[in-house]
This record gives structure tokens, sequence and C-alpha cells, in this order.
């Protein structure tokens, strides 16, 4: 029953309360993280829907059309079956904010670093790659030309949390490069990525001579490099895995799910978007596989391509060059 107030004339009025705010509703209105989350979440919807658009007008201008099957390197780096839950149209895990705020954190800090480097580096920045066969289309951070080696070297930065900095270390360095100071070994699929690219570039005739990976800590500012060799070992492993790329798209042209092969078990937690389609995937990332060695033949190849880099390292060194450097733009 209404709560009533004494009668003044006769009549009973029902009792009028002030409807009471809180503090948390009267600040409602003035926040702004419900704005820039739906802002960014309908700019990353609008752009995948673009995409398509971009397509058709590339197809109309260029009469080019873009291999729909076609991924980026760093995303074909992950695992072969997660490219076919994307081709074969399977539903994405929903948007995540904190997904979206890492990726702009990541290419705020590619544009500044692009913009200093791409003085030193005219032209060689941001370069597209594209291979047909595989297929893969992609945009290397930086390919570039060392005056000293005179071999090309694609190099790519990452910004990483500081719980995966400090995972990176020296533990599966090879042999050779044990004697160089703060150099790590890449994660997998970084390391998969920068292989990509480097037999693209081969690919497409140009002398390659390494990789490398320059991990940014977000958190920190401290700084990490790796240095991937391109020789007989990083070839073959490249090849088997080109391999597998190129199986996964006849599946998937078979409407067909690719075989799982995740970089890591990061890849399944934290890349990928289809893992909650994915029975085995999980168990095989976890159950890491041991790594097959390469053939002896690959082994003894790449050991003479050493030694052949060693001596031609020293002839840099006895002529007072062995620190490559970026030639200036007078
Ligand atoms: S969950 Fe792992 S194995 Fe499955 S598709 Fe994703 S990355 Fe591949």
């Amino acid at each position: 029953m209404a709560e009533t107030v004494p009668p003044i004339f006769g009549q009973n009025l029902p009792l009028k309360r002030k409807k009471v705010v809180s503090l948390v509703e009267a600040y409602d209105p003035y926040r702004i993280s419900p704005l820039i989350e739906a802002v960014l979440k309908a700019d990353k919807e609008n752009w995948e829907r673009n995409d398509i658009v971009r397509q058709d007008i590339w197809k109309s201008i260029w009469g080019e059309e873009i291999d729909s099957l076609s991924f980026p390197p760093s995303k074909a780096a992950h695992c072969p079956r997660q490219l076919g839950y994307k081709a074969l149209g399977y539903s994405e895990a929903p948007l995540r904010l904190e997904s979206i705020m890492t990726m702009g954190i990541g290419t705020g800090t590619h544009i500044w670093l692009l913009r200093k480097l791409g003085f030193l580096t005219p032209g060689h920045h941001e370069i597209k790659i594209f291979d047909f066969e595989t297929p893969q289309t992609g945009k290397a951070d930086f390919v570039f030309q060392n005056p000293i080696t005179s071999q090309w070297q694609v190099a790519d930065l990452k910004t990483v949390s500081q719980a995966a900095f400090n995972k990176l270390n020296r533990d599966k360095l090879p042999q050779f490069l044990r004697n160089t100071k703060n150099i790590v070994w890449p994660f997998e699929n970084d390391l998969r990525q920068i292989l990509l690219y480097m037999w693209i570039l081969e690919k497409q005739g140009f002398d390659v001579g390494a990789g490398n990976i320059f991990y940014l800590n977000r958190n920190s500012g401290q700084t990490k490099e790796a240095i991937i060799p391109w020789d007989s070992q990083t070839k073959y492993q490249t090849k088997q895995y080109v391999e597998k790329l190129k199986k996964a798209r006849e599946k998937i042209e078979k409407g067909e799910l690719p075989e799982a092969d995740p970089a890591s078990e990061w890849t399944c937690q934290y890349y990928c978007d289809f893992s909650h389609h994915c029975d085995n995937g999980r168990d095989k990332a976890v159950k890491k596989k041991k790594k097959k060695r390469p053939p002896q033949w690959v082994l003894k190849q790449a050991k003479e391509e050493r030694a052949e880099k060693e001596v031609k390292a020293e002839k840099l060194r006895e002529a007072g060059t062995y620190q490559p450097e970026m030639p200036l733009i007078p």
C-alpha cells in the first residue's frame, strides 16, 4: 500500500519521494570510456567491411583480383588452421577493447619509429610483400640493403608486454650467435613471420642476408634485438612451413579446415580469434611438439655458409668496418 501523508482537507495524498540519485549515476554521463570503446569497435568493424570495398576498387581500377585466400605473413605465421577458420567464415571471438588498445599502442610506436628511420632508409619502409603461391600479402616494416654486406635485410618492430619481454632470452640462440651481446632468440610466431618475409624477398630476386626483430617493452621502454640468419638451416625450416601453408590452401579450397600447427601455446591463448571453435588446438599447443632436427646435409651446408660469412666478416674487420651503419642522406 502506498505511503500517505496526514490529510490536510480530509483527503489522504500519496507521499511523493524524491528519486535518490547515487553519486555513481550522477557522474555516469561524464564518463568517456564507453564512447571511446564504441568508437574504436565501430572503427575496427568498418575497417574490415571497407577492406572488401577496397578490393573491389582495386579490381575496377587496376583489373587485378586480390586472392581472397591471401593472408599477411603476420597471420600466416600463427597457425594454418586459424587461416582456415577465417577463410571459411567461422565466427570470430568478440572484439575486446584491450586488444584494440594494444594494437593502437603498437601502431602508434610503428609510425613514430618508421618516421625516424624512414629518413635513413628512404622508400624502404612499410614495403608491400606478396606471394601468389602460398598466398600472402603483407607489409614488412623495413627492407634495406646493408651497405657493408651489400645484402638485403628485413626488419620488424614488435611492441610487447612486460611478461613477454621477460620471456625473451638467449636459451635457443644458435651456437654461432652465442658470442654476441644483447641478442635474443625471437618468439616462434615472430620467427616464422620474418622467415616468410625473407623467403618471399629471395623469390623476388633479392640477395637476402638476415632478418632482425626489434622488441620494445611497452611498459618500460627497454629493448632487445633478435637476429635471424638466412642460411640453409632457416631456409629448410621455412620451406617446411611454406609446404604447410600450401596444403592449408588446398584444404580451404575444398572447404575443409587445415591441420593445426600453432607457433606456441601463446598463439592459442592470446592470438587466436577462433580458439572457441578449436577442440584439439589448445591441447596440441600445450603439449609442445618436440622439434625435428633438420637433416645432416642441411646442417653441414649451414656450417659452411657460416664459415664463409666469418671470412667475409674478418675481411671487413681488417678493413676497419665491422658494424653496419645506415647511410645518412646528405
Ligand atoms: S586454437 Fe590454436 S590450434 Fe586452434 S586454430 Fe587457434 S591457434 Fe590454431
